[in-house]
């Protein structure tokens, strides 16, 4: 315990560790260092965001993909998936809903669907712009060209979430298909970066073929790329998918890198993610209790909700669902924090 006392606290003040010291950080952690981590990452977070948890409505616009990603349910070989894209108008009910429940961050997610070209995306984004100027619009559309997302931008998105899924591109070749790229993946960040985006990164815990030494590389990566947002759940195995039979992640590493992570950058904007919740019933509450502060209800027409299935099970109901804001209020009061209508931008 001394060893990894120390290594919490060299990671409370200088925000870095070597990879050695996050494998060794990994490798041997205890419950106690686990409660240690989670003290100061909640320390940390309170002096910033104090005890305010920030909403984002999460739309689910398509689940049409080009890809073909061996861990997801809407990759393009899985027959069994039933395709849907919701128009602009569907798209706008949904903000206008969501407006009304307190929502003040849409999130516009998706596969890579050609359907979807710049001009009508960035008509989506001025149109909610127009009609609800104190929200921010987040996208997470995958790769897309720089003129693309400069457009995007120049729109009014505000924010843009493209997990780097792996920063190890070995264990990124072994998790896509010969035709995606990690360099490419890489760039689109970088590029989301240098446009103004408010940009977001993240990994799956537990996929397969993962390393502890990979997962170092991922804080590393977070450490040096120094995200506005960092997506990170585990991953949980789709039925019709290569990975079937894999094993999916648990919610207990999953919330020690959660804490991780806060340490490494205090202001980080870091969801308790709906695959945590999926695997775990208290999932979404031990995300925030180990240092997160974003949840990302679901804002889709529950008439697709089913059917945007990234993996087997996954929660789109209940507590997930934006129409069950005020039970999930409730349960974040009854643990300490509380939720905020407010867009939740970082604080820089
Ligand atoms: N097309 C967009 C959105 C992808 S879905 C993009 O490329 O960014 C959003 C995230 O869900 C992915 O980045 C991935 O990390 C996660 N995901 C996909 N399949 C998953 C699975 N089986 N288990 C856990 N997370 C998964």
């Amino acid at each position: 315990m001394n060893k990894l006392l120390s290594l919490i606290e060299k990671l409370e003040t200088e925000h870095s560790l070597s990879l050695d010291e996050y494998v060794c950080l990994i490798e041997n952690r205890t419950e106690e260092s686990a409660q240690l981590l989670r003290e100061k990452a909640d320390k940390v977070r309170r002096e910033i965001y104090g005890n305010t948890v920030f909403i984002r409505g999460l739309i689910e616009i398509s689940n049409f993909c080009k890809n073909d990603c061996l861990y997801c349910g809407i990759r393009r070989s899985n027959k069994n998936c039933d395709r849907y894209r919701l128009t602009k108008e569907e798209i706008l009910e949904c903000c206008d809903e969501g407006y009304g429940l307190g929502f003040r961050t849409f999130v516009m997610q998706g596969g890579e669907d050609a359907f979807y070209s710049d001009e009508l995306l960035c008509g989506i984004v001025s149109r909610i712009k127009e009609k609800y100027p104190d929200c921010a619009v987040t996208l997470s559309l995958g790769e897309r060209s720089e003129e693309s997302y400069r457009k995007l931008y120049e729109a009014g998105a505000d924010r843009y979430l493209l997990r780097h899924e792996t920063a190890d591109s070995g264990h990124y070749a072994k998790l896509h298909p010969e035709k995606m790229s990690f360099e490419t993946r890489m760039n689109c960040l970088k590029t989301l970066k240098k446009i103004g985006f408010q940009t977001g990164c993240g990994f799956m815990v537990g996929s397969p073929y993962q390393t502890t030494e990979m997962i170092a590389k991922d804080l590393k990566f977070i450490e040096e790329f120094k995200p506005d947002m960092c997506g990170i759940g585990p991953f949980v195995p789709h039925k019709d998918t290569p990975f079937a039979n894999e094993k999916g992640g648990s919610a207990e590493l999953t919330c020690y890198l959660l804490s991780i992570i806060r340490l490494i950058h205090p202001a980080v904007l870091l969801p308790s993610t709906t695959a945590l919740g999926t695997i775990d019933g208290n999932g979404r509450e031990k995300g925030i209790l180990a240092g997160a502060n974003v949840v990302m209800p679901n804002l889709s027409p529950t008439s697709v909700r089913k059917k945007y299935e990234l993996y087997n099970n996954k929660l789109s109901d209940g507590n997930e669902s934006a129409q069950s804001k005020a039970n999930l209020a409730k349960r974040i009061e009854s643990i300490g924090y509380r939720i905020v209508t407010d867009r939740g931008d970082i604080k820089k």
